[in-house]
Order: structure tokens, then C-alpha cells, then sequence
């Protein structure tokens, strides 16, 4: 019809419909709103991507339909690469504009948007691009630091506050009412080609596994926020110390008893507006008695996503490398690929059986449930790199990419970089220990007795040092080391002492390459 406007949604990330700028653009003048999601064979069965993942995604998916169904629409997923399949439908649904939200750095995203954008210029069609994945709009931040990658926070909040104070968070209303796709989608939807996948579609190793600890969705995103904001009338949020929370708790991870609010994946997914978690947070907090500050606060830990983006964005697609990424130190780690010790060793980090119990049970937790706490993120990858292993910090980016529920490339590789020593902290010095750093935590080992079963029955004493355990204390318990349970990879006395020295060594040469650059701080109390 004349004056028909029929938008194509693209949904990727921002699964969602509150605080959702690209769906109240699509909205705006629309005779036909079309939303899409594209299942992408380059996630969903290239194995890049782990099941639990997968399974989170897909029932995000159904979350999200369920909302978008509420509102007179539905989802419609398509099956295929997005640069085929968008244009397919773009041409056959008669679509005039396709609006999507910046999710923003990821290498293969941008090329992916570029690609779609090229397969479409020969139909026409208005491409508009909103912001929602991250607080600001990281071109602006862009602009505050005058093209240059920040690497430090302060410097950083000094941006955000120009930026917001310029262009204020304002969260933007749900519709109460989508119109309904095109006829023609409708009709492609009658013959049954464009249903929301099943957990059993996408992620059938998991199909009959259970609940999730992680229900994907907007709806259980919304609940959880709104639950930790009322713990204590606010004063938990209010309070909130990232140092003071614990990576060995072992709890339901319903909200009202984490140390922390486990809302990564929904972020991830933009099943929860980081914008949305902001407001409501400075809202319920409003009157706390005690206020904690960025960074150890919760709005703080929001402003380190914040700042792993925008950094992110001025460096490019090598943030995500060491090679030609010029923020980050050229050190001379183990590369697997040319070093069959190293593969082993990664190998054996990534199983869970290194040997030290601690490192173990993260490991574990992380391949059972796809996530584990900021602090045990910290300590195997300390661990994997210049603590014990030496080896690549690439190598551990690319597990946790594979296997955290909540993978996020810049933050990821922000953070591997963080603790390797790479950029934003040089105290290379200070190194974890793979056994007095969850004592601390967990004198008694329930957290490693659960994630570890064969050392469930060790004594206390040697929980986290079961190899210094006489033979009769390890055959009272059932494990004998070296046979049930593996002897440490590495002495880390030892292993620690020499990597200090390599990276004494590269931060001599890096210092004598960069005579004059200068400008690096330390950690900022992260
Ligand atoms: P909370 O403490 O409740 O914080 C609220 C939100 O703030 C988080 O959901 C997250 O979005 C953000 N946030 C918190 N800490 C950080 C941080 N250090 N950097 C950036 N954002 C942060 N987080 C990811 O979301 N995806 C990743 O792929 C990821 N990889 C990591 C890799 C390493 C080596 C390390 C050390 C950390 C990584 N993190 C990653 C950061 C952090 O560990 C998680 O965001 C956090 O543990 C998630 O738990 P939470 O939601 O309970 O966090």
C-alpha cells in the first residue's frame, strides 16, 4: 500500500522490550513492525559457542516472544547467515527500514553489520542503528578522549560524566502495543518456518538437564534487579563493596543471597538495559545510609563494563590480541600451538585438574555452570598466566568465551588483559596463590568438596594442599594424589618466582621501547 512503512527489528543482543530505543524506533510511523532474530550458524553451531549459552539464548528467545506477543507482535527467528537471510526477508516482506541496536565492538559483529548493510543497499531500505548496550553511546566517549583508548578509570569517569551530563540517561517507555508484522511475514510464518527455537533445538546436550540456574529472559532479568535493589530497602545495594564479596559461595544463585548480583548474562544478552539497572539502582539507593563509591560500588562495577567498551571501541578488533594492540605489553608467553608442554597445560587448566584444588573447582564451576565470581575469574587467570603457566593470555580468553554464560568480548579481553599484567595493572609482583586464596575465603573447602568430589573426604588441613597429605589421611579419604586426583601441575613457589623475572625482563624492554610515553597507574582498588 502507498505510505506502508514495514520496519524489519533486528534483534542480536538487547533482548528485550523495556528501555529498548531500537524497538520504540521500529515503532515510530510504522504500519508493519517485523521483529527478527537470526540464528546464526556462526554462533549456534560452530562450536564457539557452549551449550549453556545456548541454552540461556534460547530461552531469552522465548522470553522475549512471550513480551513481544503481549504487545499484539511476535518474534520470527530466521535460519541462516544474517547477510543472506536479511535481505531475503527484507525484499519479500516488503520492508522500508530496518532498525537494530548497536551492540558495538566484537569484531565479527562489526563485519557482519557491514555485511548486511551492503547486501541491503540494493534494495533501498533506511538502516537505522540506536544505542542501548551500553550507558552512553560509545562514539561520544570516543569523542570525550579525543579518539585515544582510555586505560585508566578515573580518567574514564571523568568522560562518562561529561557525556552524561550532556546527553542525560533518560530510559525510554515500553510500548504498550507493536503493530503486527507484514502479511507477507505472517504468511512465511503460517508455514512454519520462522517458530523460536527449543532448548532442545540449540542446546540438546542440556534439553533434559533441569532448571537453569540462569532462566534466560527479560522477565527473570527484571526480577532478580528488583529483588537484590530490595535487599535491606536498598541498604545491600547502597553498601556494595566488590572486595567484600565472596567467590566460594556455594548458594541457589536465587537473588537475595549472592554476595553479588550474577545479572552478567543478562546484560550480555541485553535481556537487562544496563541503562535500566542504572536508574533503578540510583533510585533504591537513594536514601541508603551508607554509600559506597565507584569503583568497588555496584554503580561502579556497571561503569567497569562501561569502561572495557569504550576502550574496546578506540582500539578495535586487536583488543582482542596481543599482536598489534597498542595498549597492551609484548610478553613472551607460551603459545600452545608451538609448544606441546603448554597445550598440555592449558589442557589441563581448562579441565579442572591442575592439581591445585582451588583453580580446580573454579574450572569446574565454570564448565558445569557457566559462570563463576569475579574473584575466582582472578585467580585462574592469574594462574594461567604469569602466576603459574606462562602461558598466552588468549588462550584463557578464548575458554571463558567458549564456556562463561556471560561472555562478552571486550570485557573478556579487557579483563584477561587486566590480570595477566598486559594493560591497566602492572603489578606484576603481587601474584596470587593458588592455595591461601581460597583459604581465605573458605577455611573448611565446602566450595572446592563440591566442585572437586574426590577430595570431598580430605581433612580439613590439607583441603587445598592434598598432595602434602600422609598416604593414610589420602586412603582414609578415598584419593589417593597422583592416582584420583592429580599432583600440582607446577611448584607454584617456583613457577611464580621465574615468571616475576620474564616479566621483569619485558616490562625492561617495553620501558626502554616507550622511553617518553609514560602515563600508566596502577590498579585503582578494583
Ligand atoms: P556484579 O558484581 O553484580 O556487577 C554488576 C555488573 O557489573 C556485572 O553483571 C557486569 O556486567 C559488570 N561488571 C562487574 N565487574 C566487572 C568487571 N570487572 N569488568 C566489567 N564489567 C564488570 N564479565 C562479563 O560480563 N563477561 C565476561 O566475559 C567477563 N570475563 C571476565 C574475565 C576475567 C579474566 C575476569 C577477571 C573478569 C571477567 N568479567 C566478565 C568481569 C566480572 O567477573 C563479571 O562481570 C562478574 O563476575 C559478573 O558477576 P555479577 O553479575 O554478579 O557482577
Amino acid at each position: 500500500a502507498r505510505g506502508a512503512m514495514v520496519v524489519l527489528l533486528w534483534y542480536r543482543k538487547g533482548l528485550r522490550v523495556h528501555d529498548s530505543p531500537a524497538l520504540a524506533a521500529a515503532c515510530e510511523g510504522a504500519t508493519a513492525v517485523c521483529p527478527v532474530f537470526c540464528l546464526d550458524p556462526w554462533f549456534v553451531s560452530s562450536g564457539k559457542v557452549g551449550p549453556i549459552r545456548l541454552r540461556f539464548l534460547a530461552e531469552a528467545l522465548a522470553d522475549l516472544d512471550a513480551s513481544l506477543r503481549a504487545r499484539g507482535s511476535r518474534l520470527l527467528v530466521l535460519h541462516g547467515k544474517p547477510e543472506e537471510e536479511l535481505p531475503r526477508v527484507a525484499r519479500e516482506w516488503g520492508a522500508t527500514h530496518i532498525v537494530w541496536e548497536k551492540d558495538g565492538v566484537e569484531p565479527y559483529g562489526l563485519k557482519r553489520d557491514a555485511a548486511v548493510r551492503e547486501a541491503c543497499a540494493p534494495l533501498g531500505v533506511t538502516i537505522t542503528e540506536t544505542n542501548g548496550h551500553t550507558i552512553c553511546d560509545l562514539d561520544e566517549l570516543l569523542k570525550q578522549s579525543k579518539g585515544s583508548p582510555v586505560t585508566t578509570y578515573s580518567t574514564f569517569r571523568t568522560h562518562f560524566d561529561h557525556v552524561v551530563a550532556r546527553s542525560p540517561i533518560v530510559l525510554t517507555p515500553t510500548p504498550e502495543r507493536i503493530p503486527a508484522p507484514s502479511d507477507a511475514a505472517l504468511a512465511e510464518e503460517a508455514r512454519g518456518r520462522l517458530s523460536v527455537p527449543s532448548v532442545a533445538d540449540i542446546a540438546p546436550s542440556l534439553a533434559d538437564a533441569g532448571p537453569s540456574l540462569f532462566p534466560g529472559g527479560e522477565g527473570e532479568a527484571l526480577r532478580r534487579l528488583d529483588a537484590h535493589l530490595a535487599r535491606d530497602g536498598g541498604a545491600w545495594a547502597g553498601a556494595f563493596e566488590k572486595p567484600k564479596t565472596s567467590p566460594t559461595e556455594i548458594d541457589p544463585f536465587g537473588a537475595g543471597t549472592r554476595s553479588t548480583t550474577v545479572l552478567s548474562a543478562y546484560l550480555k544478552f541485553g535481556c537487562l538495559s544496563p541503562r535500566t539497572f542504572w536508574v533503578r539502582l540510583r533510585d533504591a539507593t537513594k536514601g541508603a545510609r551508607t554509600r559506597s563509591a565507584p569503583p568497588v560500588s555496584l554503580d561502579g562495577q556497571l561503569l567497569w563494563r562501561e569502561f572495557y567498551y569504550a576502550c574496546a571501541h578506540a582500539v578495535g578488533p586487536a583488543f582482542g590480541q596481543m599482536e598489534d594492540n597498542p595498549i597492551c605489553r609484548q610478553i613472551g608467553w607460551r603459545v600452545p600451538a608451538d609448544d606441546p608442554a603448554a597445550a598440555e597445560a592449558l589442557a589441563a587448566w581448562r579441565d579442572g585438574r591442575t592439581g591445585y584444588p582451588w583453580i580446580d573447582a573454579c574450572m569446574r564451576q565454570l564448565k558445569s555452570e557457566g559462570w563463576m565470581h569475579h574473584l575466582a575469574r582472578h585467580a585462574v587467570a592469574c594462574f594461567l598466566t604469569r602466576g603459574d603457566l606462562y602461558v598466552r593470555w588468549e588462550e584463557g580468553a578464548a575458554v571463558f568465551d567458549e564456556l562463561l554464560i556471560d561472555a562478552d568480548w571486550a570485557v573478556n579481553n579487557g579483563n584477561w588483559m587486566w590480570l595477566s599484567c598486559s594493560c591497566f595493572f602492572y603489578q606484576y609482583f603481587r601474584c596470587y596463590s593458588p592455595v591461601a586464596f581460597g583459604r581465605k575465603y573458605d577455611p573448611d573447602g565446602a566450595y572446592v568438596r563440591k566442585y572437586v568430589p574426590e577430595l570431598a573426604r580430605f581433612p580439613k588441613k590439607y583441603i587445598y594442599e592434598p598432595w602434602r597429605a600422609p598416604i593414610a589421611d589420602q586412603n582414609k579419604a578415598g584419593c589417593r594424589v597422583g592416582v584420583d586426583y592429580p599432583k600440582p601441575i607446577v611448584q607454584h613457589d617456583v613457577a611464580s618466582k621465574e615468571n616475576m623475572g620474564k616479566l621483569a625482563e619485558a616490562y625492561k624492554a617495553h620501558k626502554e621501547s616507550h622511553a617518553d610515553s609514560g602515563g600508566e597507574h596502577g590498579s585503582e582498588g578494583k
